[in-house]
């Protein structure tokens, strides 16, 4: 039934949907850091702790009319809100046109969903959860059974993702006896391994240490601080993941045929 409906009506649907999603995935930053649940109380004004009706609680729509700020109190609204909202939104729009309906729309959208949770949390406090990840390694695996990468390509993906950034994460601090990445990060690579597989796999870590370097040069150059503290590695794991996982077959597809 779902393969018959008409196209923009599927979109449309896909959107709304998404929206939604993007709400609850906003709940999940803000909590998942506190040890709160993501599933009660329900949503709350941080600051003056009213609970919210449900016409505050629209995606995107609430923050514009009630203008950025509380309606009680007049505590601002993080703009993290209507922009995690329209960025859901948009993903869940260009997946359902891209994948159509099954299990890789499925996949793909659930790791969507992760990857902004983890980007969100590892840009605001420097940490990636392991409620998020492990359960993402599982999730992923589990999905593979049905549809790309496949079980092999996915169960490969996982250790070696996971393996390759512990073993950065060791020989890092054995040489600089400091932490220069954090343990949730061989997590969140395993989590991309499991999901994408692990070509995809090696080419979002390149392409996060791509964009890492480059963001992070910009920064030094610009005096806005030093190389290791520009960004949290997480923040370009999830860039680069959501990069390959949409383009990153017709990269490989031309690489591969090189040879
Ligand atoms: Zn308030």
């Amino acid at each position: 039934m779902i393969d018959t409906l008409p196209p923009l009506l599927g979109l449309l649907l896909a959107g709304a949907f998404g929206a939604i999603v993007g709400s609850f995935l906003n709940v999940c930053i803000h909590r998942l850091p506190l040890g709160a649940s993501i599933v009660w109380p329900s949503s709350a004004c941080p600051h003056c702790k009213r609970e919210l009706s449900w016409y505050e609680n629209i995606p995107v729509a609430s923050y514009l009319v009630l203008r950025a700020r509380c309606r009680t109190c007049k505590a601002p609204i993080s703009v993290r809100y209507p922009f995690v909202e329209a960025l859901t939104c948009a993903m869940f729009v260009g997946a359902w046109w891209y994948y159509g309906p099954g299990p890789l729309l499925a996949s793909r959208l659930v790791l969507g969903c992760a990857l902004i949770v983890l980007f969100a949390i590892d840009l605001e406090h420097h940490l990636l959860p392991n409620a998020i990840t492990l359960p993402g390694i599982v999730v992923g695996f589990a999905f593979s059974l049905m549809t790309e990468p496949g079980w092999m390509a996915s169960l490969i993906g996982l250790l070696a993702g996971g393996g390759v950034l512990y073993l950065v994460a060791v020989a890092y601090y054995r040489i600089r006896h400091e932490e220069g990445l954090g343990m949730g990060d061989p997590k969140m690579l395993a989590m991309i391994g499991a999901f994408l597989g692990w070509k995809l796999m090696l080419l979002t870590l390149l392409a996060a240490s791509l964009v890492g370097s480059v963001i992070g040069l910009a920064l030094v150059v610009a005096g806005r601080g030093s190389m290791k503290y520009a960004l949290p590695f997480g923040c370009f794991l999830a860039v680069g993941a959501l990069l390959s996982a949409a383009g990153g077959q017709p990269i490989l597809d031309w690489y591969m045929g090189f040879f």
